[in-house]
């Protein structure tokens, strides 16, 4: 395994802390040059053969039963490939010596073990809410590997990054202002930076597209005075280290994005020549690499993006700047599995349903926006062995009482019968961790795998399926009470 990332984390990085702590970092990079493709085609086949011996090792090992119909799986080794494949992408495009920070979007997957995980791999968390930097503490992420960028940031959220040293992205006037009042009443080790919009534009689905005109992320960049608003920002703050964009996710072209690198970059090199010193020694990239839903297949590859970067702006790459990152599904979607007993196999108008444990408690976005989101199922059966068969076109629904419940419409599959399973795949990002709670229905459990040497699969759990006292208590158990002795407007 390639473990030449520069940075930060645990046991992956020889050189801990060294972007944070502003220190030299030499001696990188034997990557350098060299193309470090992880995801061929026989890496897609592997994790393919992996995910099948575990769904059939969960049925086996019963964390799948008819009373426990529903399991989140997450493939430990495809993970710690991702991470691998992601930091000799950027070792191999950067000059030796840069310091390179991938920070892991939180929201993407909000499980403490799997932030562990990450870090153990060299992987640092960017957090955007008080729940997430929790989390991402609560993993052992450093505060020098931590970045928090959010649009809604409090004072007292401020105050807390502050005093851990966390890097701070403000995203508007206003929050400059807090910090300004917060830097005035103590010193802070927090790398401190602007996020700003460059307005490059959107891509297919609008409610990911964080580039637009009108975005509400960040300083809209060709907004009228903006750029010089955020030049003498930086020039009046000699504090203000780094800059900040994201322009995108899932559905933005990647030549999109490398463009608001591209004006991010030219931005970074305005302010230091006003300056006339390198203020300016840290530049985030964001996250946003698009993942293929279509097939497994991992397209595009962190390599493929960091090679584009390279040519589009070849002046990030050559060691005057730092580098942070902030990709959140491209690292996690394609190792999450979803599987589902199929409670029920019936048939309506003439299609198959199979009425299924998985729906929009688990797989929200797919549910309420099929259209942008469609996931692929695979059908095991009632032994959790790929199922074989003719296709037939069928709908795969869920348990909640709606009829738009539905994880797939007219998918065609092996005929799923009543005791089979569906599995939604590529679900490891922004799916079962993401429970919405219609119908009151539980978080299902959350298990890591890995191949245990002897042929079979290990399981460890991630997160416990949720019991129904968590889920009473949550709507107010407690609280009983509450309403009916309130004394009633009227009565005595
Ligand atoms: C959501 C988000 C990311 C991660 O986006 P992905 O598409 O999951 O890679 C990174 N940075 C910021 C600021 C975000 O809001």
């Amino acid at each position: 395994m390639n473990r030449t990332s520069q940075y930060v984390g645990g046991s992956a990085s020889p050189r801990r802390g060294c972007l944070a702590g502003r220190t030299r970092c030499t001696g990188t990079g034997d990557g350098r040059g060299r193309t470090v493709d992880h995801d061929s085609d026989g890496e897609a086949r592997e994790r393919a053969a992996r995910r099948d011996e575990a769904v059939r090792a969960a049925v086996e090992q019963g964390l799948l039963n008819p009373a426990a119909p529903l399991v989140g799986l997450l493939d430990v080794t495809g993970i710690r490939r991702a991470a691998a494949g992601l930091r000799a992408a950027f070792d191999a495009v950067t000059a030796p010596g840069t310091p390179v920070l991938h920070a892991f979007a939180v929201k993407a997957t909000p499980l403490v073990p799997v932030l562990r995980l990450l870090h153990d791999e060299g992987i640092g968390a960017e957090v955007a809410s008080p729940g997430e930097l929790a989390l991402a503490r609560a993993a052992g992420v450093p505060a020098t590997a931590t970045v928090l960028d959010s649009p809604a940031k409090t004072p007292a959220e401020l105050r807390e990054a502050l005093a851990l040293g966390i890097a701070v992205h403000a995203d508007n006037p206003q929050e400059l202002d807090r910090l300004d009042a917060l830097m005035r009443s103590a010193p802070s080790r927090s790398p401190l930076g602007v996020r700003v919009n460059p307005q490059v534009g959107g891509g297919s689905i609008e409610a990911l597209s964080t580039a637009t005109a009108t975005s509400k992320f960040g300083v809209a960049l060709r907004d009228e005075g903006a750029r010089d608003w955020v030049l003498r920002a930086y020039a009046e703050r000699p504090w203000l280290t780094r800059l900040h964009a994201h322009t995108g996710s899932q559905g933005v072209p990647l030549a999109l994005m490398a463009q608001g690198v591209v004006e991010t970059y030219a931005l970074a090199e305005e302010i230091n020549r006003r300056a006339g010193h390198r203020q300016v020694d840290t530049i985030d990239i964001g996250g946003g690499l698009p993942v293929n839903f279509a097939s497994d297949a991992t397209a595009p590859t962190y390599a493929q993006y960091a090679r584009l970067l390279r040519e589009a702006v070849p002046g990030l790459f050559d060691g005057r700047y730092g580098l942070v990152t902030e990709f959140g599904r491209s690292l996690l979607a394609k190792h999450g599995t979803t599987v589902a007993r199929v409670e029920y196999a019936k048939s309506a108008g003439g299609r198959p349903v199979a009425v299924t444990h998985a729906g929009v408690q688990v797989a929200t976005r797919t549910v309420y926006a099929p259209g942008a989101w469609p996931l692929r199922i695979a059908a095991y059966d009632a032994k959790g062995r790929p199922k074989q068969g003719p296709a037939v076109v069928q709908d795969v629904a869920g348990p909640a009482c709606f009829a738009g419940d539905l994880l797939a419409r007219e998918q065609a599959l092996p005929l799923l019968e009543q005791g089979d399973h569906a599995a939604a795949l590529d679900t490891g990002a922004y799916y079962f961790a993401h429970h919405y709670a219609y119908n009151s229905l539980a978080r299902p459990g959350v298990y890591g795998f890995v191949p245990d040497g002897r042929g079979g699969v290990a399981f460890a759990v991630v997160r416990e399926p949720q019991p129904l006292a968590e889920i009473v208590a949550e709507a107010g158990g407690a609280q009983a009470g509450a309403l009916t002795t309130l004394p009633a407007a009227g009565r005595g």
